[in-house]
């Protein structure tokens, strides 16, 4: 998402970095620069003077330029100030009873497949969320929702396709959910092309009956600088007491998550960064502004991981590593178990100075249809093969290949791999070398 603006903020902060004495004159040129660099990004102008500002403030100042490492205390001053512009701390959400939680928002920034995130992260957390689909004008809306709860194994309250007035639904919906056992209540109402009277009319007598603890706005981060105005009309409106930014994953310029708070002077408080029901995370605007400073964010990365790689099967995998017994049974699991992280390139994005490093790699390095045929090659052994590698000699390889759909040099070159592979385990110095490895042929 940040990727052009993390690269214009790079090459300023080595210019900071570069110069031996810092004068007023070097510091504003290169904090102009920066400011560029975010109106490119598509952060709101003022947002951007102000915010400018503010860390030349605190830059411009006898102790800073005579400090030992004045270029690195800038950078500091302007993460701090990119934290607070994000928001400061993270906002949690407001779910004491009745906890109802109110998603609005123009038509496809991805409200139906956001209530559903967050309800399955819910779920998750040991609460049990319910759905209640309140957009009445599309019926195809209501299916979608009712699809993906089903996919979260969250309930959901479906009106009658004749139901014209949401509040009836909502008084429905909550008698529906008398017997559902439910603790929070997410509500998913209609949206539109744009604002329109009819629909913040609706979703004010939705607002006003309901009451809801958390109004959230949902948008869309790619649409940048419409997406801030239209979270400063749904406020006007209701009120809203959050923002979920969805498509942070996309290639957007991001100025949209720098504006937000500061123009609306509400959180944002989850961001949406796939398509899958798993890509809902809280926004922290720490590590949010780590990774546009390109210092990538290991502790999202870790929860990622741990949310998706079962822990037993790991240390089991690992102990069978360091006993020498790894086979291709074990290969497999792991297979799995990676490709369970979704694509690799969302997650090594998260790792500090990754998007550099991404520009080195060969074309298709990460690419997840590699594994699947490392896959397939592994799932044309038998069992006895697995577990036996040395027994897979020439007719086996040529069988394998067939029933595999590859050739038998990728065969060769997978079985040569792997040994390799298991020879090194052996030496725990060398695992490093074997995670490089474990994509297989090429
Ligand atoms: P709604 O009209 O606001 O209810 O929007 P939908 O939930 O139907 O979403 C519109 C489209 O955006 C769908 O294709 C979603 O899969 C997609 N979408 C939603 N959130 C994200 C996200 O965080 N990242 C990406 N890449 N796509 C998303």
């Amino acid at each position: 998402m940040f990727s052009t603006l993390a690269d214009s903020l790079d090459k300023s902060f080595r210019d900071l970095r570069g110069v031996g004495r810092l004068s007023e004159k070097n510091i504003t040129d290169a904090l102009r620069q920066i400011r560029i660099a975010l109106v490119e990004a598509d952060v709101e102008f003022n947002v951007a003077k102000n915010f400018i500002e503010r860390v030349k403030d605190k830059s411009i100042g006898e102790d800073v330029l005579k400090s030992i490492k004045p270029g690195e205390q800038i950078i500091k001053f302007f993460q701090d100030e990119l934290t607070e512009l994000l928001g400061g701390d993270q906002a949690p959400l407001d779910l004491n009873p009745p906890a109802r939680v109110l998603i609005c928002g123009l038509n496809g920034a991805g409200k139906t497949t956001t209530s559903a995130k967050l309800a399955l992260r819910l779920k998750k957390e040991g609460r049990r969320p319910l759905l209640i689909a309140c957009d009445l004008y599309r019926p195809a809306a209501i299916e979608q929702l009712a699809t993906l709860g089903k996919q979260a194994g969250v309930p959901v309250y479906t009106p009658d396709a004749s139901e014209t007035d949401v509040v009836k639904v909502a008084k429905d919906a909550l008698a529906w959910a008398e017997n559902q056992n439910g603790t929070v209540l997410i509500f998913d109402t209609a949206g539109r092309q744009e604002i329109d009277d009819k629909l913040i009319l609706e979703l004010k007598r939705l607002h006003e009956f309901l009451k809801p603890k958390e109004t959230l706005l949902v948008a869309d981060a790619a649409t940048g600088q419409q997406a801030v105005s239209v979270a400063t009309h749904f406020d006007d409106a209701v009120g809203i007491t959050g923002i979920i930014l969805t498509k942070l994953d996309g290639d957007a310029r991001g100025g949209a998550a720098l504006s937000m708070r500061e123009v609306t002077g509400k959180p944002i408080k989850f961001a949406g960064e796939g398509e899958k029901l798993d890509q809902l995370y809280e926004f922290h605007p720490n590590r949010m502004a780590d990774r546009i400073l390109g210092k990538g964010d290991i502790v999202g990365m870790v929860e990622q991981v741990a949310d998706k790689v079962n822990e037993a099967d790991a240390m089991r995998s690992m102990k069978r590593m360091q006993q020498g017994k790894f086979d291709f049974t074990d290969f497999l699991d792991q297979m799995k178990m990676i490709q369970n992280l979704g694509p690799l390139d969302g997650l090594l994005g998260l790792l500090p100075g990754f998007n550099k490093l991404k520009k080195q790699l060969p074309t298709g390095a990460l690419d997840n249809k590699r594994l699947k045929r490392t896959e397939a090659i592994v799932l044309s052994m038998t069992l006895e093969e697995r577990r036996r590698p040395e027994i897979i000699k020439g007719s086996r390889r040529q069988r394998i290949a067939a029933g595999s759909g590859s050739s038998l040099q990728d065969v060769n070159q997978l079985i040569k791999q792997f040994s390799e592979m298991r020879k090194m385990m052996k030496s725990p110095g060398k695992m490093r070398n074997m995670m490089k490895q474990m994509g297989g042929p090429g």
